[in-house]
């Protein structure tokens, strides 16, 4: 017997084992997607990220000299 807790909803729930929950840990698929949507929105929301100067002018400094 496992018994766990869903992340999303934190709904308890019991199984006998784990092919009983194929959306283990969460309860639910529904739970399942939710809990991944967060995870989209999260990676989203995060601004700025991965932006080229466009002009090629090095933001950090390039003390070495070649
Ligand atoms: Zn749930």
């Amino acid at each position: 017997m496992i018994a766990g807790r869903c992340p999303t909803c934190k709904k308890p729930y019991e199984i006998a084992e784990l092919r009983d929950l194929p959306t283990f840990p969460f309860c639910s698929e529904r739970c399942r997607l939710l809990d991944l949507g967060r995870w989209i929105d999260g990676a989203y929301a995060i601004p700025g990220q991965e932006v080229r100067n466009p002009t090629g002018e090095d933001d950090k400094a390039d003390d070495e000299d070649d």
